[in-house]
């Protein structure tokens, strides 16, 4: 054990577990691709109305015992967050902006009507978690270890209403380069028949529903020959708002004069924290970044007539994806010319050395751990 704090009055315990050999994590850490292999330890605390947050520890990952009446099973009482720890030229570890991903849990958590994990104790467990697991973050181009927290509604209670209890988790998983083979753009399927999110609905926070209703858009994307489906606002299905899992920039013009477009958060729209982190780096470049409505037509004569020079998509995962072309049911078009645009490439960089520490960490988003 140590002397950890989870929060006021709730230690951290950190549990003795026994570590898979050094042999194995070694054949995982060569090729881990995403999300498909696991490290030692888990994350763990507990609530229940009336006592508060208790027992949180660092303990073996293994499967979770739920009762099968848990909420979260149910009616999907159940948040989660994204973020990543990246391996340091000086052998330490840094997350990246863990503070932010802590305020938009406690806003998710809000919305779901959960009791919110204080930001310093969802910030005590990603950093116990990475601490005990640190022999598992890869040191291979831009391998990162991928951390997962995630609260869910486990209280027995069939019926319609806030649980009672909940668990608290973080888990985390090697990840390996996005684009293994250099960055190639997506291609990717507008609908025009579902939506992602509705004024007053839940897109703006990352609870797990929405992901489960983007999963029959994503395979009718996939049956057209489109990696990623592009989704428009609920009400007029007229305005961009994002991708499945990846907030979208619009490059208008080219080289220092460049202005960079990302539709504004117009509260259906996931609050991404590469976005926000994209717009002080364009900015610091010199370039003049607006937060505004985009329509579908205005991007696609964009692109045709050449004032949308580039688009990409970013976010924790892909950091930035370029798009290559759009298919639509009002009409197809090509975004860029079929290789990754110039300042799309420049922020990509310039996003990735301060996350890998290769330059000065001049904002202050590293969290060393
Ligand atoms: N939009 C959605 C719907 C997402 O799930 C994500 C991933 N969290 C993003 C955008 C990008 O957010 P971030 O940059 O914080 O990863």
């Amino acid at each position: 054990t140590s002397s950890r704090m989870f929060t006021d009055g709730v230690p951290l315990v950190v549990e003795d577990v026994t570590r898979r050999p050094a042999a194995e994590r070694a054949g995982i850490l060569a090729d881990p691709g995403f999300g498909r292999h696991f490290t030692d330890h888990m994350f763990v605390a507990r609530y229940e109305v009336g006592r508060g947050w208790y027992d949180a520890r660092l303990t073996r990952y293994a499967p979770l015992q739920l009762d099968p009446g848990a909420a979260a099973l149910h009616y999907a009482q159940s948040i989660f967050e994204g973020l990543k720890a990246y391996a340091q030229p000086d052998g330490t570890v840094a997350t990246f902006r863990p503070e932010a991903n802590a305020a938009r849990f406690v806003r998710s958590a809000e919305r779901l009507a959960m009791p919110p994990v204080p930001e310093q104790a969802f910030l005590a467990g990603v950093d116990a978690l990475v601490d005990a697991d640190r022999d598992w973050v890869p040191t291979g181009p831009d391998q990162t270890l991928y951390l997962r927290p995630y609260q869910l509604a486990v209280e027995s209670f069939l019926g319609v209403r806030p649980a009672h209890e909940y668990l608290f988790l973080i888990i985390a998983s090697p990840a390996g380069a996005y684009f293994p083979r250099g960055v190639q753009p997506v291609s990717v399927y507008v609908s025009e028949d579902y939506v992602r999110a509705a004024p007053g609905g839940t897109g703006d926070v990352k609870c797990a529903g929405n992901y489960a209703a983007s999963l029959l858009p994503q395979q009718q994307a996939s049956a057209l020959g489109c990696d990623q489906v592009v989704y428009l606002d609920a009400v007029e299905k007229k305005y961009i708002e994002e991708l499945g899992g990846m907030n979208l920039f619009f490059v208008l013009g080219s080289g220092a004069d460049a202005e960079l477009v990302t539709p504004e958060l117009s509260g259906t729209l996931l609050p991404g924290i590469t976005r926000d982190s994209l717009i002080t780096l364009a900015r610091d470049m010199g370039h003049r970044v607006t937060e505004r409505k985009v329509t579908l037509d205005e991007w696609r004569s964009g692109v045709t007539d050449g004032v949308i020079t580039e688009t990409f998509a970013c976010g924790t995962a892909a950091v930035i994806t370029p798009l290559g072309e759009a298919k639509a049911r009002t009409g197809d078009f090509l975004v860029g010319a079929g290789v990754p645009g110039t300042l799309t490439m420049a922020l990509r960089e310039s996003l990735l050395d301060i996350q890998h520490g290769r330059v000065a960490d001049t904002h202050g988003w590293l969290h060393r751990i």
